[in-house]
């Protein structure tokens, strides 16, 4: 057995590899500059551009771009009129910005557990959170894999509520043939630069609702409007005139952002099918690995995958996961874990929340770790990552 480079045997590889890396080539870097040396840098027509890009690729009836994914789910938390006495249902296994932008609005999240399986919310336990106070559902379509939606639109029908699906990693994806971005009341993206496209920093909500729509506009430039039929005492001021009739954000893309979303959108399927090939020799070669446990895929979801987990089973073997991740990182290998339950950061504990609120969602976290996954990463890359993972399993097997 090759002994493990933290007990100074030589790493599987030399050069570090990471969990998630951007794609930027010279048609995006262009295309940049092409804006930035044109006479609008905000507020100009490259964000009309990818809205309209937007609406065609997801089939949404509209798209607003936003500075990143946490103003986009705060206007739609905003747009949904979410207010203090209100409860909003979310997971506890995803990134802090899901549940954060339920206190903006002064409402309480409430956390449903997940799905042992495919780690997405389990439609079940959110069904069993619902009180009188309950107004909306955060949705998260967690590593790109899209949530239950039939049983979640099933759900948000019964009560009354509005649903609201966080697709920051699922750009791409499609659940019974129909775009992510088409499904829910409202869905929000992430373009950080680790998620499947990048604007930089950025973000964008998707709606079929014209009235979600006006209000979108609204909560991410000020509550202002220029819209002659929107304002309440009207244009009688004169042409300079605008109105603001909500309290609203700067929540503005940058026109050169806009212009390097265009140019990334122009790759998303290539970057899907990559990520899928990677996906699928990953599943293959970690299939008849006993000690790892591979995330289930619903059969409705067409998956653009984000994030590639791996879950140890630690009854298997003779380390804990910290030295399991230890071990891969010293073979070059950085594993990141995604994520600590949001419930257990001290701000929500302070806030009343206890550990051992969602049992499912606290083993999983337990036992996962995310390995590399980005297009960029080559066959060799893929190869280094694969025989990391194998003979850190090797070195630790009961
Ligand atoms: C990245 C992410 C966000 C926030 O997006 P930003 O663009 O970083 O603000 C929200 N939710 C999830 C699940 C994310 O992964």
């Amino acid at each position: 057995m090759n002994r493990l480079a933290i007990n100074g045997g030589y790493p599987v590889r030399k050069e570090k590899i990471y969990y998630g890396c951007q794609w930027i080539d010279d048609d995006d870097i262009n295309t940049v500059v092409d804006t930035l040396t044109g006479p609008f840098i905000t507020c100009g027509p490259k964000v009309d551009e990818i809205e309209s890009e937007l609406v065609e690729y997801t089939t949404a009836k509209h798209a607003v771009v936003v500075s990143n994914g946490t103003a986009a789910l705060h206007c739609a938390c905003i747009a949904a009129g979410i207010g203090p006495r209100d409860e909003v249902i979310t997971t506890p296994l995803t990134f802090a910005a899901s549940a954060n932008c339920i206190l903006y609005c002064g409402a309480k999240p409430v956390f449903a557990d997940i799905d042992i399986e495919t780690y997405n919310i389990d439609p079940k336990s959110i069904e069993a959170n619902i009180t009188e106070k309950t107004k909306a559902i955060i949705a998260v379509d967690y590593t790109g894999q899209a949530v239950n939606i039939k049983e979640i639109r099933k759900i948000c029908d019964k009560y009354n509520l509005i649903f609201i699906e966080d697709g920051a990693h699922s750009i791409g994806t499609k659940y019974n043939g129909k775009p992510v971005g088409s499904l829910a009341d409202m869905t929000c993206f992430s373009f950080h630069p680790v998620k499947t496209i990048t604007a930089g920093e950025g973000g964008a909500i998707l709606t079929n609702d014209d009235n979600l729509y006006k209000r979108l506009v609204l909560a991410h430039t000020h509550g202002i409007t220029h819209d002659k039929d929107m304002m309440e005492d009207g244009p009688h001021e004169g042409p300079w005139y605008y109105e603001q009739i909500s309290l609203g954000f700067n929540y503005r893309m940058t026109d050169f952002q806009a212009a390097l979303l265009i140019s990334q959108m122009k790759k998303l399927d290539l970057f899907k099918a990559r990520r899928n090939e990677i996906v699928n020799k990953y599943d293959e070669a970690f299939s008849d690995i006993p000690e790892i446990i591979i995330q289930k895929e619903i059969p409705e979801s067409d998956t653009c995958r984000h994030l590639y987990i791996i879950r140890l089973d630690l009854d298997k073997l003779n380390c804990s996961r910290r030295e399991f991740f230890d071990a891969l990182s010293a073979e070059n290998v950085q594993p990141q874990i995604h994520y600590v339950p949001v419930y257990w950061f001290p701000y929500y504990q302070h806030m009343g929340y206890e550990k051992g609120l969602c049992p499912n969602a606290e083993k999983i976290y337990e036992g996962i770790m995310s390995i590399p996954l980005y297009p960029k990463m080559t066959d060799r890359d893929v190869h280094d990552v694969i025989a990391a993972v194998k003979k850190v399993v090797e070195n630790y097997r009961k």
